[in-house]
């Protein structure tokens, strides 16, 4: 056996929430390892829209800012969305949200997440006391009385006091250290790719409540260039894929409502089964997992990553804290603070996306009138529709100090 190396913390997985977190601890006098099995690079500039982009919070944005990812991200593509509309299908009513309303300039801001993971992993990179193994992987992983040992597919073996699991939903670290999980299988796929519409976004996040699942066009930084995620029963998305370009084209268009008229142009489809999942615990003796290693939320109300961000800040700030007082690192103080901030707002979250998935999908009549009544309710008061647009940007509940307003 090699012999190990020691380090104070070890990320497995330099994903945008794993790369946060190291980029959060930067200031601090530790010695930090972040493994991945391959490094992200940033493609040109003019290079076609990445499938996958994330719907970013003030507060997301706050965090990436202060570690100093956002002035990267800006260098790039972003787009920032100025109103937020949800509907249904067949409803009376319809959700207007408006960031000139509560006195801001936007609500949030689209970003791909290729983009996201170069400017994070590059800030943890660029730190002192960040060593970044890629491609490299976690293999095995034992617990011995005071320490963690990782072991990765090169052979190399670390001690550490604490590791932290950020390798997303198939997390290797929640398996080897046997945390289980609820899981939620919503029997749906979402349908991603990157599409040009006839009209203009005009920087409007929009949602349709279809019978069949939720359908958002998601405004990128070329006026008339969205992000589309079709959350679509499984048949259904099986069948959606199948479709030739030009009539994937007129079916998206028609189940839009032709809102933003007839789509011009779609790129390549890619499918995600949508499973909801939450760790029974977050941490363990010198363990922590964060982000979808810890929990996956059904995209609709475009969360996942933001709660990630949360989770990774969080767990730097408790650290800090700790340290701050005289404790190891891997104090259990430390990690329950953690926990009991972050698991019960995860899954207050988790049950409100999946509360509205049913709602949205109920056909009894009872359940429509309902949500109709609902909708022009919330659009009747001034004040409730500001608590919604604030909760959307995520300046609500026990923010961290890094995602606390700053200038961006
Ligand atoms: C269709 C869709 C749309 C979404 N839209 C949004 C949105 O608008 N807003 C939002 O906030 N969220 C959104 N999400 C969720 C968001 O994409 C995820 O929450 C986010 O990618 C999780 O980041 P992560 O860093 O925790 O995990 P990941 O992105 O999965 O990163 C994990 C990292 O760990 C590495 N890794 C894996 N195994 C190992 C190992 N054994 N050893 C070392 N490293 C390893 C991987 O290479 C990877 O880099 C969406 C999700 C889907 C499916």
């Amino acid at each position: 056996m090699n012999v190990p190396i020691k380090a104070d913390i070890v990320i497995v997985g330099a994903g945008m929430v794993g790369s946060l977190l190291a980029a959060a601890l930067k200031h601090l006098p530790l010695n930090i390892i972040l493994i991945d099995p391959a490094v992200v690079t940033l493609p040109d500039v003019d290079a076609p829209f990445e499938p996958r982009v994330s719907a970013l919070t003030r507060a997301s944005q706050n965090v990436l800012t202060q570690v100093g990812a956002w002035e990267l991200v800006t260098q790039y593509r972003h787009s920032p969305f100025t109103s937020m509309q949800v509907r249904e299908e067949e409803g009376r009513g319809e959700l207007q949200f408006k960031a000139q309303d509560i006195g801001e300039d936007y609500l949030g801001c689209l970003v791909e997440n290729r983009v996201l993971q170069w400017a994070l992993t590059t800030v943890a990179i660029n730190a002192d006391n960040v060593e970044f193994l890629a491609p490299e992987q976690l293999t095995q992983l034992e617990r011995y009385p005071q320490h963690w040992r990782v072991t990765l597919a090169s052979g190399k073996v670390i001690d550490t006091p604490l590791v932290v699991g950020a390798d997303g939903a198939m997390s290797a670290v929640r398996k080897l250290s046997a945390i289980t999980m609820e899981t939620w299988d919503y029997q749906q796929q979402a349908i991603v790719c990157t599409v040009q519409t006839q009209k203009p976004h005009d920087s409007c996040a929009r949602q349709v409540f279809l019978k069949t699942g939720p359908l958002a066009f998601l405004p990128l930084s070329k006026p008339d260039y969205c992000s589309i995620v079709w959350s679509a029963k499984d048949e259904q998305a099986k069948w959606l894929l199948s479709l030739s370009e030009s009539d994937f084209k007129q079916e998206l268009a028609r189940a839009f409502g032709y809102e933003l008229g007839e789509v011009l142009w779609c790129d390549q489809r890619y499918a995600f089964p949508l499973i909801a999942r939450h760790a029974e615990r977050y941490t363990l003796d010198g363990l922590a997992l964060v982000g979808d290693a810890a929990h996956t939320i059904h995209p609709l109300a475009g969360q996942g990553v933001n709660l990630g961000f949360l989770d990774a800040a969080v767990l730097a700030e408790e650290i800090a804290r700790g340290m701050a007082r005289g404790l190891p690192i891997a104090h259990r103080q430390i990690l329950q603070k953690y926990s009991l901030r972050r698991r019960h707002h995860n899954a207050l979250m988790m049950h409100s996306m999946t509360a509205l998935e049913r709602l949205y999908a109920a056909k009894q009549p009872s359940l429509i009138m309902l949500r109709n009544e609902g909708v022009g309710f919330v659009n009747n008061q001034t004040w409730l529709k500001h608590f919604f647009e604030k909760q959307a940007m995520g300046l609500e509940g026990d923010l961290p100090q890094l995602a606390q307003n700053c200038s961006a």
